[in-house]
C-alpha cells in the first residue's frame, strides 16, 4: 500500500516540483491533490526535490537550486516576475515600460484603474507620477468614506 503511494508520488515529480516551487503549494496541499498524507510526501522530499525550505518565504526559495524562476502573486503589488537570477519585477511594470517604449523614470509608478493589481490589461493600466498616484488614492478614499460613512 505504502510502495504504490510512494511510486505514485515518484511518477509525479515534476509535477510535485512545478507545484511547490513555482505554484508556492505547500507540503500539505501537494499531499492533498495527490490523496496521501504530508508524511509520505516529507519522507519523498529529498526524492522529489523539495526538501531544504522550511517555510513558504519566496526569499528563502529563491536561493534553492531548485527555484528555476516563474511567476509569483502578491496581495498588496501585483504579479511579479522573475526575469533572471535574483532579479524581480512587477509584470506591470514590464508592460507599461512595453507601451512606453522605455523604461519607467524615478517616481512613475503603474495604477490600477479598476484596483485589481492583477489585472495586467492594457487599458487598466495608468501611467502617473508617485504624488499625482497618491493624491489620487487619497481621492478615491475620500469619496469612498463620503458615500460609505457619511
Ligand atoms: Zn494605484
Amino acid at each position: 500500500m505504502r510502495g504504490t503511494v510512494f511510486n505514485n508520488l515518484r511518477e509525479n515529480k515534476e509535477v510535485i516540483k512545478k507545484l511547490y516551487w513555482e505554484n508556492e503549494f505547500p507540503m500539505q496541499e501537494i499531499a492533498k491533490h495527490f490523496g496521501c498524507s504530508r508524511q509520505s510526501i516529507s519522507k519523498l522530499s529529498k526524492e522529489l526535490e523539495i526538501n531544504g525550505v522550511k517555510t513558504s518565504s519566496r526569499c528563502i526559495r529563491e536561493k534553492h537550486q531548485g527555484w528555476k524562476g516563474g511567476i509569483c502573486k502578491f496581495p498588496r503589488n501585483g504579479i511579479i516576475i522573475t526575469t533572471g537570477r535574483n532579479k524581480q519585477r512587477l509584470e506591470h511594470a514590464l508592460i507599461a515600460e512595453k507601451i512606453l517604449g522605455r523604461n519607467l523614470r524615478k517616481g512613475e509608478v503603474v495604477h490600477h484603474i479598476n484596483g485589481n493589481n492583477y489585472d495586467n490589461r492594457n487599458e487598466n493600466l495608468l501611467i502617473c507620477t508617485q504624488s499625482y498616484h497618491a493624491r489620487f488614492h487619497h481621492k478615491m478614499s475620500d469619496i469612498y468614506m463620503r458615500e460609505h460613512f457619511n
